[in-house]
């Protein structure tokens, strides 16, 4: 079966009559969001007073079936999922389906794109707090980074890996910023990261306490930025390489500067 042959005969079936007259009002009173939609699968997040219940209505093997996080137990389905239902038989249009919309944004210019986006956040408060995010300022990415350090203290090596998850984000934010050009950011941001990193195991001894990828990730990241930026403070550059070589812990790790130290020295010369 296919969601377009469905209707309400069939849907009302599913559940009690009294979940679907809830239904019928959770989706008069506007309490089914984020409508989303792929061939064989329906979603929404449905709202019960402070509560929000992500429920999915998903065809599998030519059979309806429900799933939602709700606490509403008994026979058939709750009222969340028959929301989902009755939103899609009142207005399927408002069900956004990802891949169509894909196809069509690919369609338009850059300049039509910054025109739909401006205009989104003209009239969606939210696209400005997406839009800030994917903008990052330093002064917040670095702070984001000693909040990450500062809950690492308090763990032992084999407890970070979601830690390390966490610094990773920090990395894609600062990335970005490279993306957009602004690479001293993205350099002292990388610094800020390594520095961070060898500074704590150094502090508590605890020399393995982030990951040997991690840490020489971030380090081929911080000397392709130097590398990559011609209006590089090299002054600032040469204290940060000595500040980093400072650490024994760096040390230790068999990073070295030697490679960057030519080619960066070769062009000052
Ligand atoms: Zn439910």
């Amino acid at each position: 079966m296919r969601f377009e042959e469905l209707d309400a005969e069939k849907a009302r079936r599913l559940g009690s009559e009294e979940n679907w007259l809830a239904a019928q009002d959770l989706v008069t009173n506007n309490q089914v969001h984020f409508r989303y939609r792929t061939p064989d699968r329906l979603e929404a997040a449905v709202q019960d007073n402070d509560n929000w219940y992500p429920a999915i209505v998903a065809i599998e093997d030519g059979v309806l079936k429900s799933s939602c996080s709700c606490p509403q137990q008994g026979e058939g389905w709750c009222a969340c999922s028959l929301a989902v239902l009755a939103a899609w038989l009142e207005e399927p249009e408002s069900f956004l389906d990802r891949s169509s919309l894909k196809d069509q944004l690919k369609q338009y210019s850059k300049a039509d794109l910054i025109k739909i986006i401006l205009e989104m956040a003209d009239k969606v408060f939210e696209t400005r707090e997406l839009l800030k995010e994917e903008s990052p300022d330093l002064d917040t990415l670095l702070e984001s980074v000693d909040h990450i350090i500062a809950e690492a203290g308090a763990m032992s090596a084999g407890e970070t890996a979601e830690l390390e998850q966490k610094l990773r984000l920090a990395q894609e934010k600062a990335d970005r910023l490279a993306q957009m050009g602004r690479l001293s950011e993205a350099r002292a941001t990388y610094f800020y990261l390594l520095d961070n990193v060898y500074g704590l195991e150094e502090d508590l001894g605890k020399p393995g306490l982030f990951s040997e990828d991690l840490k020489h990730e971030l380090f081929e990241e911080y000397c392709q930025l130097i590398h990559e930026d011609r209006n590089l403070d090299r002054t600032l550059v040469q204290q940060e390489i000595e500040q980093l070589e400072s650490r024994p812990a760096f040390v230790a790790g068999q990073l070295n500067f030697s490679d960057l130290k030519k080619n960066f020295l070769d062009e000052v010369a």
